[in-house]
C-alpha cells in the first residue's frame, strides 16, 4: 500500500519516531562507506556487561530455563530487587509491589497506559527524555512541559512543578539524575513535589535508570520518603547500572493495584521479561558490585575531561553534570550569524564535516543545546572534542 493511503490508527499518528533518528541513521549510512565517524550520540554504555552476569544467562540457557515465566518477573528475581532497592535507597517494597519489564522503558510505558486517562495532563520537566513526552500522548494525554532553569544546572524545583498543576494533572514525571542535562534533584525539592502530588492525589512517576550513576552524594529515592509509597511510581532498569542495555531488564515498584493494573497492559503485551535475562539480572542484583563502581569512577574521569574541554570552546556554556553520562552545552553563541538555524542543523553539519554524531536537544525539547554522551573510551572522546573544537572554530562568526 502506498504510504500516502495509509490509514493508521488516531494514537498511532500522535507520536513519531523522534528527530534523533536522523543523526544516527546519517551517522550509520556513513560508517557503512567506512567512514571514521566518532559516535557520542549514544545513550548506552560502552562497556560490556560484567562477566559473572553474562556467565549467569550462558547457565540459565544450559540448564534449559529459556521457557515462558509468569507475566511478573520470576519471584526470586522481584525479591532480589525489591532488596537491592532497599539495599541502595532505603525504600521497602515486597514482590507484590513489583513487576519485571522489557527494560525501564516498558515500565515508563506500562504504567502510563494504566493510570493515565485521554485528556489529563502530565506535567514534565524540561529538557526530557523523549520518550516521556509520546508514551503521554499515546495514552492521550496531554503534556504539560516545565522549563527547568539552565542558570541552575537545569536543577528541577517544587515550585517549577507547582507552577504547572491544575485540576486535570494526574501524573508528575521526575527523572533523575537527568537524561539529557545530568542534574540531580534536590532531596528537599523531591520532598516538596512529593508534598504537592500527595496533596492533591498525582501520580509522581519517578524514573530512577540512571538512579546510581550519581557523581556526589548518596544516591537518594523519593520512594524513601516516609509515607510516599501511595503516591509513588519508581521505573528502574539494569540498563546503565550493569552495561545491560540489550538484555531488556527493567522493573516497575509501586502499589498493588497498580502493579496488578501494569499486569493487564503487560499480559496482552510482552508477557514476561526474557527468561534468560531475568536469571543474569538475579547475579547483577545480589553478586558484587565491584563493577558498578569501576564504571562510576570511568564515567566521572570521562565526565570532567568532557566538561574541560567544552569550556576550553569560546562561546560554548556547559553545567557540570551530576549524574548519568552526558554534557548537554548550550551552542546558542554558534547559532544564526553561521548560518545555522537550529540544534538540529549544527549535528547535521558537524556530522558532515567533522565526522561526529550528537543529538540535537529538539529531541528533548530545548532550541539551543546538543547531548554528548561521554559512555566512550577515552581515546574516543579525546578525539571527537579536538573534532568538534576545531569545526565551531571554523564555523563563520
Ligand atoms: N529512562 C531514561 C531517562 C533513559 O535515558 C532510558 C534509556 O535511554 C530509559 C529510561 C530506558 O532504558 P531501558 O529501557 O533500556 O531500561
Amino acid at each position: 500500500m502506498e504510504q500516502s493511503t495509509l490509514a493508521l490508527a488516531e494514537r498511532v499518528s500522535r507520536i513519531s519516531i523522534s528527530g534523533t533518528m536522523r543523526v544516527a541513521a546519517e551517522a550509520e549510512r556513513l560508517r557503512r562507506q567506512g567512514i571514521d565517524v566518532i559516535d557520542l550520540s549514544a545513550g548506552e554504555p560502552d562497556f560490556p556487561t560484567p562477566e559473572h552476569i553474562k556467565q549467569a544467562g550462558l547457565r540459565a540457557i544450559q540448564d534449559d530455563f529459556t521457557r515462558y515465566t509468569p507475566v511478573t518477573g520470576i519471584h526470586e528475581l522481584r525479591t532480589a530487587i525489591c532488596e537491592r532497592h532497599a539495599a541502595d535507597f532505603g525504600a521497602s517494597y515486597t514482590p507484590a509491589e513489583c513487576v519485571v519489564t522489557a527494560g525501564g522503558k516498558q515500565a515508563v510505558f506500562n504504567f502510563v497506559q494504566a493510570l493515565v486517562n485521554p485528556g489529563d495532563e502530565v506535567v514534565i520537566p524540561v529538557p526530557y527524555w523523549v520518550s516521556y513526552r509520546d508514551i503521554a500522548c499515546f495514552a492521550g494525554a496531554s503534556c504539560v512541559f516545565a522549563p527547568a532553569d539552565e542558570e541552575n544546572g537545569f536543577a528541577v524545583t517544587a515550585a517549577l512543578i507547582e507552577r504547572c498543576l491544575g485540576p486535570r494533572t494526574r501524573m508528575i514525571v521526575i527523572n533523575s539524575p537527568s537524561n539529557p542535562s545530568g542534574a540531580v534533584l534536590d532531596r528537599d525539592e523531591f520532598a516538596r513535589i512529593l508534598e504537592l502530588a500527595s496533596a492533591r492525589g498525582i501520580w509522581l512517576l519517578a524514573d530512577e535508570c540512571y538512579g546510581r550513576l550519581l557523581y556526589e552524594g548518596a544516591p537518594f529515592s523519593v520512594s524513601s520518603l516516609p509515607g510516599a509509597k501511595d503516591n509513588v511510581l519508581i521505573a528502574g532498569s539494569l540498563s546503565k547500572t550493569y552495561a545491560m542495555t540489550g538484555w531488556r531488564l527493567g522493573y516497575g515498584l509501586a502499589p498493588a493495584p497498580v502493579i496488578e493494573a501494569v499486569l493487564r497492559v503487560q499480559s496482552h503485551s510482552t508477557s514476561n521479561a526474557s527468561s534468560i535475562a531475568q536469571r543474569a539480572a538475579i547475579e547483577a542484583l545480589r553478586g558484587p558490585q565491584d563493577a558498578v563502581a569501576a564504571m562510576l569512577a570511568a564515567y566521572r574521569r570521562r565526565r570532567d575531561f568532557v566538561i574541560r574541554r567544552l569550556r576550553a570552546i569560546p562561546g560554548l556554556r556547559v553545567s557540570e553534570p551530576k549524574g548519568a553520562f552526558y554534557a548537554y552545552p548550550n551552542i546558542a553563541a554558534f547559532l544564526g550569524a553561521s548560518g545555522l538555524s537550529s540544534p538540529l542543523a549544527f549535528a547535521e553539519l558537524l556530522l558532515e564535516k567533522a565526522r561526529v554524531a550528537v543529538v540535537p536537544g529538539e529531541a528533548f525539547g530545548t532550541a539551543h543545546h546538543v547531548r554528548i554522551s561521554f559512555a566512550a573510551s577515552p581515546q574516543v572522546l579525546e578525539r571527537g572534542l579536538d573534532r568538534i573544537h576545531s569545526f565551531i572554530q571554523e564555523l563563520p562568526q
